[in-house]
């Protein structure tokens, strides 16, 4: 059989991979997408749906507020829907005065790159979010973080690169990947076979398979992060809530669902099933009852987990490779991904077509895994 030839081959159809197809596709650039399963059904389909630049590690902040800028406000002209993006605002609580000091350090330094935050201490925060307990002593509020739906927004991305003419193969898993001359030769395990001349490894928490088969290590693991949904309650909760040191995230929709995250299940990235883990659920309650006693009286009717890729480093890969010419990395993206990763997509076809960003990338550059000589 010959080999279909493109320009462009994007390994992995979640957010990244298929925003750096959609972005491609969009400036005329032949692409074909190649996606084991169906787009948007792992980690991009699945995860909380925090849009936030707050919180962020300081490298995120400006690809947070680009992303924030460029694809967040701009969703309905990007993908043809909204997906429920609501701005409500991130509110990051601490509750020891050590972890205070983390919120402020963060206000202060996250100000010098232009993102604005408000914190607030003490009884200021039951005056404002009358809902929440005693327990918090502070928080850092950012007005114009959000959230959105992220089984709306993944499949989105690959249905609008469709519709700008990438082409989009579900159900084929790239198994063999070769260089090839000036190019690359991939071939998927049900036969089909694709010459191109870059290739994009969008592949999520199998990013790292992928790029040690072309000489680059990246030290990540496999994380499933634990996501609980209650029954429909009257709409109080309006700003998503994080916490210092992660222990729960939560954000309730306008239907009235209360959606929280915390804790780690057990994911399997050879046969790609995770489950949940019971204990972290009932952990992830009790803090988000401590912080909200109103949810102690509603019922958790689903949980779920997805399959996340993090680094050691906890930041993502996004960047040329740097053993292989034509080939692009964006992966790893440590739980960040659904607000991050439409822009990295972004990102990567400006850095493929353009040779350059305007985005500061050098902290994400895979070499830093490299092993010192
Ligand atoms: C439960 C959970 C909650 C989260 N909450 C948030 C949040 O609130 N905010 C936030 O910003 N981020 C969050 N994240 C992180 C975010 O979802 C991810 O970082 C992001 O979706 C990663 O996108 P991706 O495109 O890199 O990976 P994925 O969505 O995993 O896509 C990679 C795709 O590559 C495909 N693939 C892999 N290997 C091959 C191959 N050889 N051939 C073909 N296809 C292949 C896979 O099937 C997969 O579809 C969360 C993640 C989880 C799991």
């Amino acid at each position: 059989m010959s080999a279909l030839a493109t320009e462009v081959c994007v390994i992995g159809g979640g957010l990244a991979g298929a925003s750096t197809a959609l972005h491609l596709a969009r400036r005329s650039v032949p692409v074909v997408l190649l996606e084991k399963g169906l787009a948007g059904a792992q980690a991009s389909g699945v995860n909380f749906g925090g849009v936030r630049q707050n919180g962020r590690h300081l490298a995120e902040v400006p690809l947070a507020m680009r992303s924030r800028r460029e694809i967040w406000d701009n969703l309905p002209a990007l993908i043809g829907v909204d997906g429920e993006f609501t701005v409500t605002g991130h509110l990051r609580l601490a509750r020891t005065e050590a972890d205070a000091r983390v919120l402020e350090t963060f206000s202060a330094e996250a100000a010098k790159l232009g993102l604005a935050t408000d914190m607030v201490r003490g009884q200021a925060l039951r005056e404002r979010w009358p809902w929440l307990s005693g327990v918090p002593v502070a928080g850092c509020f950012c007005p114009n973080d959000g959230h959105a739906n992220p089984r709306l927004v993944a499949p989105a991305f690959a249905r609008a690169a469709r519709a700008a003419c990438a082409e989009v193969r579900e159900g084929e898993e790239a198994s063999a990947i070769e260089r090839d001359g000036a190019g690359f030769r991939v071939a998927t395990r049900s036969g089909l076979e694709l010459k191109a001349r870059v290739l994009v490894n969008a592949a999520g928490a199998w990013g790292a398979g992928l790029a040690a088969r072309f000489g680059e290590p990246v030290t990540m693991h496999t994380i499933a992060p634990q996501m609980i949904v209650t029954e429909p309650a009257p709409h109080r909760v309006a700003p998503v809530l994080g916490i210092v040191g992660g222990a729960i995230y939560l954000r309730q929709i306008a239907r009235g669902n209360v959606i929280f995250g915390g804790g780690d299940g057990i994911a399997d990235t050879a046969t790609t099933r995770h489950h949940v883990v019971p204990d972290a659920t009932i952990d992830a309650a009790a803090v988000a009852h401590e912080l909200i006693p109103h949810l102690r009286h509603l019922m958790i009717i689903r949980v779920w987990t997805g399959i996340e890729g993090e680094t050691d480093d906890l930041i993502p890969v996004i960047g040329a490779s740097r053993t292989t010419p034509g080939l692009f990395h964006a992966f790893g993206f440590s739980g960040h991904g659904f607000q991050l990763g439409p822009m990295a997509g972004k990102i990567l076809a400006e850095l493929i077509l353009d040779g350059a960003t305007p985005s500061p990338i050098a902290p994400f550059a895979i070499g830093r895994f490299a092993p010192r000589s």
